[in-house]
């Protein structure tokens, strides 16, 4: 079945969040799956996304305009704060997180989705 992504004409919270994680996501690590060139080094156990960690704050992974189109250029192997951030939760209300950072932009709330969801 077809799903609707309301990601792929927002990208705002790409643009908000520094993106932090365990620095052995990075695929410099053994098991690792980030692009570390992607990283940059936080702690001796933290990164965060290049791009995430200053103002403005843009991922550096993030391609294209927010509010329009947008699309992760690591989809597959995004780091795990981006992976655990959900547009829906599982009875279907949207994160309220989500209609607040959109509205920033002027995208419209997100609707309640009662059906299967692009990830
Ligand atoms: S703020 Fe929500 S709807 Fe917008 S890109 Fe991020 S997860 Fe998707
Ligand atoms: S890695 Fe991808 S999903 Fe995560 S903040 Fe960057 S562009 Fe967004």
């Amino acid at each position: 079945m077809e799903t609707w992504n309301p990601c792929i004409e927002c990208g705002i919270c790409c643009t908000h969040f520094r993106i932090s994680f365990y620095w052995a996501e990075a695929d410099d690590a053994p098991g690792g799956f980030v692009p570390a060139g992607m990283t940059e080094r936080l702690t001796p156990y933290l990164r965060c996304m290049k791009g995430s960690n200053s103002m403005p704050r843009r991922c550096a992974a993030l391609s294209g305009t927010v509010g329009e189109a947008v699309s992760c250029t690591i989809y597959e192997n995004r780091p795990t704060p981006c992976r655990e951030f959900p547009v829906y939760f599982d009875d279907g209300t949207p994160n309220p997180k989500c209609d607040e950072l959109r509205a920033t932009i002027g995208l419209p709330p997100l609707p309640f989705s009662p059906l299967p969801r692009a990830a």
